[in-house]
């Protein structure tokens, strides 16, 4: 059986996390599940839970300022209902309205969504998107680290126990900024993806972002679409282009095997689909 523990304050919950066999516990959509499945194979249980759910410091959202900051307590519903999130930050509020059900979304955090390291995590897509750099505190102090450096193998990570994810700062593109959140799944609602794509495009195409999940160890910028749009002529062409270069990346990075036949067509059409979308916000704008 495991204790179970609600510090009030982050040095609390750094000193808690400090003892032997202490878990971070937040939303517990992915945790409980684990902690379930180990209990039911006789394996081994933490010693402690620390639960950093009513820790104000995890809950911050700045992104007004030149600073923008997101806690990593913030759950899916909230960044799917904040109008703030809605207008600056759009990709992720789209990526956590489409995080499995009403009640996943209701206690689902950013930061369980990262540190549980899945390849099909929606919401790291979009925060890998937004340049996001993760600030990890632990007794020891405070480190930062590029979500793209931080999951080194699915469902594995660079944190070591006894650090807590505080928060990301993230750099949005420049404005005025067209953003989509794609995902396929085998069905409509309460699915992991199988695909997911986030998109950002500025008018100039000056710094473009096309980040691929659930086809890689973890979801990453596909730096070679994104030479090919700076270098393009914004359209149709373009964007179906930039599509069949992300399905080539898929199969130069993975190989030919069998997800391919569903993945390479789909990849290619989601990519040009979200380019498009995100390039018509930008038009509507103007
Ligand atoms: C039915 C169902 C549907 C789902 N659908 C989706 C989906 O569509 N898309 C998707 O991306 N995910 C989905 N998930 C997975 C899950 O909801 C997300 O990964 C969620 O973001 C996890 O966050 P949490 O707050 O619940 O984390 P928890 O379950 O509390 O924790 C997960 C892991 O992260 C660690 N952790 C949590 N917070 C921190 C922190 N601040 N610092 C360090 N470590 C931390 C915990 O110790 C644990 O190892 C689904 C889950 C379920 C059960």
């Amino acid at each position: 059986m495991s204790r179970f523990l609600t510090p009030a304050t982050v040095q609390e919950a750094l000193e808690a996390l400090a003892q032997p066999g202490a878990k971070v516990l937040a939303g517990g959509t992915d945790l409980m599940i684990f902690l379930r499945q180990a209990r039911m194979n006789g394996a081994e249980l933490p010693e402690l839970l620390v639960d950093v759910t009513r820790l104000p410091e995890l809950k911050r959202l700045e992104l007004d300022g030149p600073g923008c900051y997101l806690g990593a307590g913030l759950t899916f519903r909230f960044l799917d209902e904040s109008p703030e999130a809605r207008r600056h930050i759009p990709v992720l509020a789209q990526a956590a309205s489409m995080v499995g059900s009403m009640q996943v979304r209701q206690t689902g955090t950013i930061g369980g969504n990262v540190a549980n390291g899945s390849p099909a995590a929606d919401g790291m897509s979009a925060l890998v998107a937004l340049d996001a750099v993760a600030e990890i505190a632990s007794l020891e102090g405070v480190r930062h680290c590029p979500l793209s450096e931080l999951i080194t193998a699915p469902n594995q990570t660079t944190l070591t126990p006894g650090e807590l994810i505080l928060g990301y700062a993230i750099t949005p593109p420049p404005e005025p900024e067209g953003q989509v959140f794609l995902k396929v799944g085998r069905r409509h609602e309460v699915a992991v993806s199988r695909l997911n794509l986030a998109a950002c495009l500025d008018r100039d195409l000056a710094d473009p972002r096309v980040v691929l999940g659930s086809c890689f160890p973890s979801p990453r910028r596909l730096a070679d679409v994104e030479a090919l749009i700076k270098n393009g002529k914004p359209g149709p062409a373009l964007w179906q282009a930039a599509g069949e270069q992300a399905a080539g990346h898929f199969t130069d990075v993975c190989g030919w095997r069998s997800s391919a036949t569903y993945k390479v067509p789909a990849i290619t059409r989601i990519t040009a689909r979200a380019l498009k979308r995100a390039w018509a916000q930008l038009e509507d704008r103007s």
